[in-house]
């Protein structure tokens, strides 16, 4: 595919959705483009490739769109951190404030080994809450959390700032 689209062209935006006043980044468009997504999920694997991780861990829902590709591009395992409910066996879990109320997010107890090499992925990084409670969740484990990546970016909203390894943004909005 070519290499030098533009993928905010394929990145909808939706105003006050889920609530009044928010703009929300919406990846169905990008996702539904075949260019588009493979340079997207390219990019993504390019930008984590050097760090080389044992497993990369998806964060419930569009972080498992976003992280499936890299862990067969990259041939690492993959894991999957999710909401309450969802993973047969004993689970570890954190619990964490959002914006407006608590969200708590879970692992397999056995999901990792000590002193594995773990990236984590998720679609898009707005204040960081959520990436900061899973890579505090993932460190239960003995894990080694060696960088984290997001297909999108909010800079204004400075994410970043909360997180204490390296991160990777394929896509960056002011
Ligand atoms: P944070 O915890 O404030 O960084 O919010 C990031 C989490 O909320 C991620 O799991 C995203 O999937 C979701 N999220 C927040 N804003 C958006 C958006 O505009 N589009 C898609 N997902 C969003």
């Amino acid at each position: 595919p070519p290499t030098n689209i533009d993928l905010k062209k394929y990145i909808r935006t939706i105003p006050n959705y889920p609530h009044e006043g928010i703009l929300f980044y919406d990846i169905s468009t990008l996702l539904r483009n075949a260019d588009a997504w493979q340079i997207a999920s390219a990019r993504m694997a390019h930008g984590i490739a050097a760090w080389q991780p044992d497993l990369i861990a998806g964060i419930e829902s569009r972080g498992f769109v976003s992280a499936s590709p890299l862990a067969t591009a990259l041939g690492c395992g993959m894991i999957m951190i999710r909401k309450p409910g969802k993973l047969p066996g004993k689970t570890i879990s954190i619990d964490y404030d959002l914006e407006y109320g608590q969200n708590c997010i879970h692992i397999q107890e056995d999901a990792i080994k000590p002193g594995q090499r773990v990236v984590i992925i998720d679609d898009l990084l707005a204040t960081g809450g959520t990436l900061q409670a899973a890579i505090k969740l993932l460190r239960k484990t003995g894990a080694n959390i060696i960088g984290a990546a997001a297909l999108i970016e909010l800079k204004n909203l400075k994410g970043r700032e909360k997180i204490d390894v390296p991160l990777f943004s394929a896509i960056t909005y002011n």
